[in-house]
């Protein structure tokens, strides 16, 4: 149904002031003052008063839910259409992780078909901690090309539940992902769960120096999982490098709004940043004194609640805390119109109260969520 949003106070996430956004079928057609259409059955929402941004991207996320790490019992359950659209996420890129073994690439892609049968925008990494790679397919190459929602490959470096590859190992994964990129029109990305250990960057580091343009390729997470990793993530994004700050979980030593003005601070372009969730993995949960009682699923509104805190603790403008979970994201991922608002880009916008509360959400031109009513659920949830 065509929809007309009118007199939003536009962020797209550059701010636009008071404008009116057109939408029909899955795209926005036009962006600006006064507009008018007539359209059949088109919806017109009055938004005066919200704030318009492009729905929230997050580009790591355990959609069929990850944990396990202490038996079974510790398996976190999959993420729900309902929570997504809670939190704003129209956009979302699922991962494997630990568990190596009960979580399975063909679950993972099913899952990324529902969500975007369900209205979502949705894609994938292929393979999981380890190396060799998993793989849909027969290869990593065949999985990038033959795969539309695959868009690159997940492992672990430096961390104890990973496998530890050679810096040529690395090297050689990265230039099956790099041709495969260019065969399928893709970036073709290695996304790096960067464990403790500091030797990431130097295989990194070895990398470049064979000439191999590995930063436009490799896209680490949790890199505020330590001082000293925070350290080596904020050179590799000041040389050009993209890096990611995990807003859930124990990833992360410090609030992630704190990681991103720190690294603003230390000189970091705010383009090579993004947030991203880390939801539906498994967090510790310790009791008043400390003491560890037991696990906690990640929220899927890490990245919105971060945004919050950069605006209203830190003073980050508002147009560039959206950035980190909109347009960077897209732009990282090579997804050209998707994370912005302007004509003919995906029909994916958030609707805010001036608190940054999400109150409609449009994905796909579907209303999802009107009035701050969620409107569209998952076929068995309650
Ligand atoms: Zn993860």
């Amino acid at each position: 149904m065509p929809l007309l949003i009118k007199n939003a106070h536009v962020y797209a996430p550059c701010p636009l002031g008071a404008v009116d956004i057109l939408i029909a079928a899955d795209r926005i057609l036009a962006v600006g003052k006064n507009l008018t259409a007539v359209l059949p059955e088109m919806e017109t929402i009055d938004a005066t008063g919200l704030i318009a941004t492009p729905g929230l991207f997050d580009l790591h996320m355990h959609v069929i839910g990850g944990g396990g790490v202490n038996g079974a019992a510790t398996r976190v359950p999959a993420a729900e259409l309902s929570e997504l659209i809670a939190a704003g996420t129209t956009h979302v890129a699922g991962v494997l992780g630990t568990d190596v073994i009960s979580r399975t690439l063909p679950d993972l892609l099913a899952k990324i078909h529902a969500l975007n049968a369900c209205g979502l925008n949705a894609w994938m990494y292929t393979s999981n901690y380890r190396y060799p790679p998993s793989t849909l397919t027969k290869t990593v190459m065949d999985d990038l090309i033959c795969i539309p929602e695959c868009l690159g490959v997940k492992i672990a470096l430096g961390d104890l539940f990973g496998s530890f590859p050679t810096m040529q190992n690395i090297l050689s994964l990265l230039a099956d992902i790099r041709l495969a990129g260019t065969l399928a029109g893709k970036i073709g990305l290695l996304h790096v769960h960067l464990g403790d250990l500091l030797s990431t960057f130097d295989i990194f580091d070895e990398i470049e120096r064979q000439g191999f343009p590995l930063k436009k390729h490799v896209l680490p997470t949790h890199c505020g999982r330590s001082p000293q990793i925070f350290e080596r993530a904020c050179a590799f994004a000041r040389a050009g490098g993209m890096i990611d700050f995990t807003t859930g979980g124990g990833c992360a030593c410090e609030p992630a709004s704190v990681s991103v003005m720190r690294a603003l601070d230390a000189g970091v372009p705010l383009a090579q940043i993004t947030l991203s969730t880390d939801a539906h993995g498994a967090k510790p949960r310790f009791d008043e004194n400390g003491r560890m009682t037991g696990y906690a699923v990640i929220d899927v509104a890490g990245n919105l609640q971060q945004v919050k805190a950069l605006v209203g603790e830190h003073g980050l403008a508002l147009q560039s805390a959206l950035a980190l979970v909109t347009e960077n994201p897209a732009r990282h991922l090579g997804l050209a119109g998707h994370g912005i608002i302007c004509p003919n880009a995906a029909a994916s916008v958030c609707l805010m109260s001036e608190d940054l509360d999400p109150k409609y959400v449009i994905s796909r031109g579907q209303v999802l969520m009107r009035n701050g009513d969620i409107i569209v659920k998952g076929l068995y949830e309650k």
